[in-house]
């Protein structure tokens, strides 16, 4: 009797090797990206103490009201949460370690986060992020930097048509003005509002302006602007931040409705938009969040970042670019006999030590189910070893990809003819 078949949770994908392959071209693009500007990686726990996340991203929000996997750990009756975004943890880090004490920081992170929301395409329960961080840095400048980078991201992916929306949040005073004047147009249209809203009307009415609700998004349309309330450092940071924006060429749109789902971000902050993801059509989105440090525990100091959602980047990157990462060995190793058996085992391990990738027939079989294999294994060469080969210490090459002759060669000769032939063509 066979078990019942047990299956992965909703929401949470795996990444079969075919599709792992683009995964793998990203990471690498991602990490030769980071490290022309400086950055450096940073890596935190994927558990964190619940109250990390609700004194940073805010009690009032989607993601900690109802998106947060959270659990008692049994042990000790402490309250843990997977982390659903990045930052708080890095900067939870930043200020345990003291990484400030020698100066500003630019850091990176990368991987799983988990949020309990209803699974569809490009929105998940276990997705991932690349996130970069800028702590200690204050100035338009970065703000400009981490932009800067994105676009040059995005071209390194080959992707077009990810479109830059910008908005500033402005300073605390600022939003308090502004909320006011917020609560009281909502109020006036209380009767509109759905539950969500309702309930944010007072707890934090901003994030009414971020609500995904068609039956909404009229009267989100008609709402006061932030704009209006701006103080004077705000307004000077945000059109210095255009102005750099310009001089080097990025379009961007100014999107006053703009206010991101976490409570964390002031000043300036922004998305990278796309039309062909449907309603998630969010690829990055960052700013500023000066407040965060203080927030946390930490000295003041201000701070800036971005994370993107590495689904919803890979579902735009063509199949083209991610297959310029090939996967297939250099060769595929047959072989038959009793001496010849030990004998390639021997020369998969010589030519490994020449870098070469070799894919080392295991199982068994004929010769021809055997090369039949290594046809199939995209590999560029078969290299043959019967009892012959192993008493000669020799072995038999045969080119898969083009039509030559079968020779036959020494090890080191083998590893040579490889190696040559894939730096031609690479
Ligand atoms: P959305 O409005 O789409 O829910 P968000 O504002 O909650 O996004 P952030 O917290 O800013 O998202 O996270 C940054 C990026 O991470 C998003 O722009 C998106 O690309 C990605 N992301 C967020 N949640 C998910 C998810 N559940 N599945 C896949 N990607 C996600
Ligand atoms: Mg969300």
């Amino acid at each position: 009797m066979t078990s019942r078949q047990i299956q992965a949770i909703r929401g949470m994908n795996d990444i079969l090797p075919e599709e792992a392959l683009l995964w793998e071209f990203f990471e690498d693009t991602a990490r030769a990206w980071l490290r022309a500007y400086g950055y450096r990686a940073i890596r935190t726990p994927i558990l964190e103490r619940t109250e990390l996340f609700v004194r940073s991203i805010g009690a009032v929000t989607d993601i900690v009201e109802k998106e947060m996997y959270t659990f008692i750990d049994e042990l000790n009756g402490e309250s843990l949460t997977l982390r659903p975004e990045g930052t708080a943890s890095c900067v939870r880090a930043v200020i345990e370690h003291n990484l400030l004490y020698s100066g500003p920081q630019r850091l990176w992170y990368w991987g799983p986060m988990f949020r309990h929301e209803r699974p569809q395409k490009g929105r998940y329960r276990q997705f991932h992020q690349v996130g970069v961080e800028a702590l200690g840095f204050g100035g338009p400048d970065i703000d400009a930097e981490h932009i800067v980078m994105c676009a040059r991201l995005w071209r390194m992916l080959g992707l077009d048509g990810v479109a830059l929306e910008l908005n500033t949040l402005g300073g605390s005073d600022a939003r308090a003005r502004y909320r006011a004047r917020l609560v009281k147009y909502l109020e006036r249209h209380r009767e509109s509002l759905d539950d969500d809203s309702k309930r944010r009307l007072h707890t934090n009415p901003l994030r009414v302006l971020d609500s995904k609700n068609p039956v909404m998004q009229e009267l989100i349309e008609g709402a006061p602007r932030l704009a209006d309330d701006l103080d004077e450092d705000s307004l000077r940071h945000f059109s210095d931040l255009q102005a750099k924006l310009r001089s080097v060429g990025i379009a961007f749109a100014l999107n006053p409705r703009l206010v991101r789902g976490l409570d964390y971000y002031n000043g300036a902050v922004y998305e990278w938009v796309t039309d062909r993801l449907g309603a998630q059509g969010t690829v990055c989105a960052g700013g500023r969040y000066d407040g965060l440090i203080a927030q946390i525990g930490g000295k003041p100091a201000p701070a800036c970042g971005f994370a993107m959602g590495v689904e919803r980047l890979l579902a735009l990157v063509s199949d083209g670019a991610a297959s310029a990462s090939r996967s297939a060995p250099d060769v595929y190793l047959v072989h038959q006999g009793a001496a010849a058996d030990p004998f390639a085992e021997q020369v998969a391990e010589r030519l490994r030590d020449h870098r070469v990738n070799v894919l080392l027939h295991c199982g068994g079989g004929s010769f021809k189910s055997q090369m039949k294999k290594a046809d199939a294994s995209g590999a560029r060469f078969a290299l043959i070893v019967g009892d012959d080969e192993a008493q000669a210490g020799e072995v038999s090459i045969k080119p898969l990809r083009e039509l030559a002759e079968q020779v036959r060669v020494s090890i080191e000769e083998a590893a040579d003819l490889i190696k040559k032939s894939v730096i031609s063509d690479s």
